[in-house]
């Protein structure tokens, strides 16, 4: 089976939707410009469409962070060119999300070595579904997948730093991990944080907001204020913009909840319009107000 990065029919959901170019369907990648921001102690973050990425660039080779979409290697490798002249010898998996991992079988076949928690191997190396995009998302071939995957938690002596990689407890899915490069003081968070605007939460497959708001809080812990926050999707971040992301789903989940608690059907929850004073800030980007809710309600029922 040829391996696609992401399997859409149609989306069916697309009226849940601001825009799915968070997660990139639909999209143009010709158009797609990977764009790079340098964070000091050789950490780079790089753009383009799906999640954000990392690179550790040094004498030691290149360690990246997720790889977004296929068709966008061939991008994201003359942007991690222009920072190093080495090749990817590491590549990290935040979580087994197609727009974080679209690019495993390129870079796996050019030689780099793919680490990632053992359930993201797991889940890689079967047919998934995810309904709210109307997703297939098919197996991956065997050169696409984590070749060392861990438990709990794995660190990496590189570049004069130490990287490490921190499976928290499910959240987005049921294998995130965090990245923190502990002496240039960045952390990657894939998809346990979008930075600004309401996240999407893999329900079906394991992901809670129970579970999004406690690893928040544990996330929270990693950083102070000089912290340089790589967040899985939306602009660049920093301790404050994690401490408003954390209060935010802590409100959409507690008023979430007493509705539920009152004995309000799925329909009056959405009516009730529960993050009405919230979506001014957080519904700009990809869900709407109704697509998170719905997916809170979804996760506590
Ligand atoms: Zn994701």
């Amino acid at each position: 089976m040829t391996f696609k990065p992401f399997g859409l029919a149609a989306i069916t959901a697309a009226h849940l939707l601001i825009s799915t170019t968070v997660y990139g369907q639909n999209q143009d990648y010709s158009k797609v410009q990977i764009t790079s921001q340098d964070l000091g102690g050789g950490v780079h973050a790089l753009f383009g469409a799906g999640g954000n990425l990392g690179v550790s660039a040094g004498p030691d080779g290149v360690f990246l962070v997720d790889d977004q979409f296929a068709p966008l290697s061939t991008k994201i490798k003359a942007a991690i060119a222009r920072i190093s002249d080495k090749p990817v010898k590491f590549l990290i998996n935040t979580h087994w999300h197609f727009d974080h991992t679209g690019g495993n079988e390129n870079f796996g076949k050019d030689g780099a070595v793919i680490v990632a928690h053992d359930n993201v191997r797991k889940l890689m190396s079967e047919n998934q579904l995810i309904d709210f995009f109307n997703a297939k998302v098919p197996a991956a071939p065997p050169v696409a997948l984590p070749v060392i995957t861990f438990k709990d938690t794995t660190t990496f002596h590189l570049n004069g730093d130490t990287i490490v990689v921190k499976h928290l407890p499910p959240g987005h899915t049921t294998g995130d991990s965090i990245v923190f490069f502990q002496k240039a003081n960045v952390l990657h968070t894939g998809d346990l944080f979008f930075n600004g605007i309401y996240p999407f939460i893999d329900v079906q497959n394991g992901g809670t907001i129970d579970g999004m708001i406690s690893d928040a809080h544990e996330i929270l812990k990693w950083v102070n204020a000089d912290t340089k926050v790589i967040p899985g999707h939306g602009p660049m971040a920093d301790r404050d913009a994690l401490i408003a992301y954390h209060a935010m789903l802590v409100s959409v989940r507690d008023r979430v909840k007493s509705l539920i608690t009152e004995g309000k059907t799925k329909t009056q929850v959405l009516a009730a319009k529960p993050s009405a004073d919230l979506d001014d800030k957080w519904a700009q980007g990809f869900l709407n107000p109704d697509a998170f809710t719905a997916i809170v309600y979804d996760s506590l029922k």
